[in-house]
């Protein structure tokens, strides 16, 4: 890429998301077909004074000339997102796949080198903030994103030298006011970097793999935790627990065996446990997850869909999901006023659950008010601040034993 310089460029880096996946499951051959699909689909998205190439496996590169602003270059990444909601057909069946991307906007004064150098960062942070999206280059994105990708890399030590732990955060019944389950909540306090939030690094790890290696351990110590609250509550006392897996997690058949082992060595009961997937992390992996999904239903072990309403699940979709649960976004419960204003999409969602004869579940709950009104609502069970934070272990029995007796 020859470049002048004082013409405003754009470089944009794309990648699919969990091309390997498509590739291991389906079959190389579809991998290549869906490829050929997928760069038709976005030489239309481009004009013809644009440059688009394909950098090697599912990488490829769009180098936009002479543009007016920022605005046009979002367009473009708008297009091709768009260009990707439609089914892939490939060996005979649909498959839908998103794409990451990383942009970087140029004066033309840098090198080709340092600008896909650059977008790569970008695409990276992309990545991060769970794919099917796009992010534009900022300077302070290097350093940030080279220390997460070391600490990632470093998370089974980080394991044993015990700075990582697990919160757990009360969901409370809302006829019996009574916590019938907990969410357990990863927590990594870095001795140089100090708390970091899992909604930073769980991306990273997802994406360096070692997220199978965690989620194991959060499973295993968070049933442990659990099967032991058992053993020294009252019966009616008995929490369930909810544990968050990542889409890397449930395409993996090792997920069942995993878990088979874990329910053996901690005595706790398969219905105990519940799994929480978020609404985009399961459509975008559903083809390949569907029967690890399906085992684990048969298993009796719950599965909730988290985050639900931020995605685009189509109902047809959803009845056929061997899902019990729908979590409903916390954006959603937030713009809840007190007058019931903004309350009509948590009732869809409740009126949804409801329908398909599923628990539905408030998160995110910070105000007298939201609580009101989910009331109303019918909502079964609820989740926040007004009641708790995610709590130490001491912290979350003491809480279950004051909410029994109201
Ligand atoms: P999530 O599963 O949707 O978890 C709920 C998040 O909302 C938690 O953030 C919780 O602290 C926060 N939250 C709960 N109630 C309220 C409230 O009333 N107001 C506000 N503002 N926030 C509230 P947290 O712990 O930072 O976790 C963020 C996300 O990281 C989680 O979202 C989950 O997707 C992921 N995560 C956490 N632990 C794990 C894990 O062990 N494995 C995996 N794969 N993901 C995890
Ligand atoms: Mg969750
Ligand atoms: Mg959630």
């Amino acid at each position: 890429m020859e470049r002048r310089t004082g013409e405003q460029c754009a470089v944009l880096f794309l990648d699919l998301d969990r091309f390997k996946g498509i590739n291991e499951s389906l079959g190389h051959s579809i991998g290549d077909q869906l490829l050929v699909t997928l760069a038709r689909r976005l030489e239309a998205c481009v004009r013809r004074c644009d440059t688009l190439a394909r950098l090697g496996g599912d990488e490829f590169a769009i180098l936009l000339e002479e543009i007016g602003g920022l605005e046009e270059v979002t367009a473009v990444c708008d297009r091709i997102h768009a260009a990707l909601r439609q089914p892939f057909l490939v060996g005979g069946c649909e498959t839908y796949t998103t794409m990451s991307i990383g942009v970087v906007y140029s004066d033309g004064a840098q090198s080709a080198s340092t600008l896909l150098s650059n977008a790569d960062t970008a695409l990276y942070r992309a990545k991060a903030q769970g794919g099917a999206c796009h992010t534009v280059f900022e300077e302070t994105m290097h350093q940030r994103a080279v220390t997460l990708w070391q600490l990632s890399n470093h998370s089974q030590q980080a394991v044993q030298r015990q700075e990582m732990h697990i919160r757990y955060q009360p969901i409370i019944d809302l006829t019996t006011g009574q916590t019938t389950s907990v969410e357990a909540l990863i927590r990594w306090n870095h001795p140089q970097h100090g708390s970091i939030s899992p909604a930073e690094f769980i991306p990273v790890m997802e994406e360096t793999g070692v997220i199978t290696d965690i989620g194991y351990w959060v499973l295993r110590a968070a049933c442990q935790q659990v099967s032991q609250w058992q053993q020294n509550l009252p019966r009616h006392l008995r929490p369930t627990v909810n544990v968050n897996v990542s889409p890397r997690q449930l395409t993996h058949f090792a997920l069942i065996e995993q878990i088979e082992h874990i329910l053996a060595e901690t005595g706790l009961a398969a219905e105990q446990l519940r799994l929480e997937i978020t609404e985009n992390a399961l459509i975008q992996t559903i083809d390949l997850s569907m029967q690890v999904l399906k085992t684990l239903q048969q298993l009796n072990i719950g599965l909730c869909i988290d985050d639900f309403g931020m995605g685009y699940s189509s109902l047809s979709r959803l009845q056929q999901l061997p899902v019990d649960t729908l979590k409903i976004d916390r954006s959603f419960i937030r713009h809840i006023k007190q007058d019931g204003e903004n309350i009509e999409i948590a009732r869809s969602i409740v009126d949804l659950a409801r329908s398909l004869d599923m628990t539905v579940v408030a998160e995110g709950v910070e105000t007298q008010h939201q609580l009101d009104q989910l009331k109303t609502l019918a909502c079964h069970k609820v989740q926040g601040f007004y009641f708790a934070k995610p709590l130490l272990p001491d912290a979350a029995l003491r809480f279950m034993q004051a909410t029994a007796s109201v």
